[in-house]
């Protein structure tokens, strides 16, 4: 294996620390592998019940009138993941247009929305109206508030009844951090603050951001109390074989407000032809639970690898984990443009590209970003980016396959040895 590794440009060095790293790491993989055979299960039993059969893996073009691969689709996700109904479309071109629909589509003028977990991602400033952009929320005369966390991570319960009024319709609770400083929110802390929410506004719909938070943990959000959850089919739940889509899935009425948006008023779910896009999604969400698993290996491995480098990592190698992401922060512009050069070149795809730091519509810094993806920007898959300012921090995510992620790791090690960037 390590004759293997060497002919792949790992130094002996390398080899041997990242080795030592992964004999600590068995009874954590342990746990992950088992969560993946739950998940597994639980999809199989999703397909088994909804009756998933080989005419749902074919297409319908035009209108898309009873395309039951859609429909059967649809009703696996809202049995996996805990709803009345579910809305999984290709037409939900990404993460943030299907935040976008379920917003948009259940706010009213008037209305006003309120974030319980800071600031959300920064491509939802301009649906919000945080930026000005033309058909924002605010353009509407939908209103935004928010609260932050409280210095343990935790909701602060306190400024939310204070921010809670009665033009308040939907709150909204983000559980990745995006490039936030601050931890990734469980299932049980989202479950919690819906309990509150609806002990005190039964009316107010707890919607979530659940992007990169798929089948990590045993529960989902939905089972616990929240109303909707959105997702992106290119993170966890398209298993790296989705090629487009979205997600929505939670409380019937949500969900058929969402439809009617996606299409028209009237048409709602009945229309939206899946094209050939099926077999994908479903081979997708099949793989999708052993897939995050990959890339929650990865990215512990990652962080015990730098951690024992003296690089900061979020999380910590043992922290438990509610997503798939990992922040390292280098502290150096080359370190960091080392790292992403590194895992750029153990990609399967576009190997050959060197990343360089280039600025990015609506980001105020250059970004180095590495991704040698079968799917154009999928972040299931092996990537990492980072905005070139202090603190000079990564974040990396995914890996179809743990080997594949070892690799793209100890080669993003490999670089920085190489340049002397860090000492073995
Ligand atoms: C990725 C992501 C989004 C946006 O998804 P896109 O598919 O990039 O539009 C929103 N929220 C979070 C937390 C994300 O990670």
């Amino acid at each position: 294996m390590k004759e293997m590794y060497c002919s792949l440009g790992i130094s002996e060095k390398v080899y041997e620390y990242g080795e030592e790293v992964l004999s600590t790491l068995k009874g954590r993989f342990q746990e992950i592998d088992e969560g993946a055979e739950y998940h597994q299960l639980k999809v199989i039993d999703a397909m088994r019940k909804e009756h998933v059969g080989e005419a749902c893996l074919y297409g319908t073009t035009g209108y898309g009138y009873d395309d039951i691969g859609r429909d059967t689709l649809e009703k696996v996700y809202a049995e996996l993941f805990g709803g009345e109904e579910a809305l999984v479309r290709p037409q939900i071109t990404c993460g943030t247009h299907a935040i976008a629909l379920a917003l948009f589509s259940n706010l009213r003028p008037g209305d006003e929305l309120l974030s319980i977990a800071g600031k959300p991602y920064d491509t939802l400033d301009k649906v919000i109206g945080l930026r000005d952009e033309k058909g924002s929320l605010k353009e509407y005369g939908i209103s935004y508030a928010e609260t932050g966390l409280t210095s343990s991570g935790d909701f602060d319960f306190e400024a939310i009844k204070k921010k809670l009024n009665e033009r308040t319709r939907i709150v909204w609770i983000q559980r990745s951090r995006g490039y936030a400083v601050r931890p990734t929110l469980s299932a049980k802390a989202v479950g919690r603050a819906a309990d509150l929410i609806h002990s005190l506004r039964p009316d107010v719909a707890v919607m979530v951001d659940n992007c990169y938070c798929e089948f990590v943990e045993r529960a989902e959000p939905l089972s616990l109390g929240a109303d909707l959850i959105a997702g992106s089919l290119i993170k966890n739940p398209g298993g790296g074989l989705a090629p487009i889509g979205g997600y929505l899935v939670g409380k019937r009425v949500l969900v058929e407000n969402a439809a009617n948006r996606l299409t028209a008023p009237g048409l709602g779910k009945e229309v939206g032809a899946s094209l050939e896009v099926l077999r994908s999604l479903y081979q997708g969400l099949f793989f999708a639970p052993t897939v995050t698993a990959s890339a929650l290996k990865g990215a512990i491995f990652a962080s015990k690898l730098y951690e024992g480098l003296k690089v900061e990592a979020f999380p910590l190698a043992d922290e438990p984990r509610y997503d798939i992401i990992q922040s390292l922060v280098f502290r150096k512009s080359e370190a960091l443009i080392a790292f992403c050069r590194g895992i750029q070149a153990a990609s399967p795809v576009d190997s050959f590209v060197r990343p360089e730091p280039s600025p990015m519509p609506g980001y105020e810094h250059e970004v180095i970003m590495a991704a040698g993806a079968f799917i154009s920007g999928s972040s299931i898959e092996l990537s990492a980016d980072g905005p070139l300012r202090e603190p000079y921090s990564a974040y990396f995510q995914g890996g179809l396959t743990f080997p594949h992620a070892k690799l793209g790791i100890l080669n993003s090690l490999e670089y920085l040895y190489r340049e002397g960037l860090v000492v073995l």
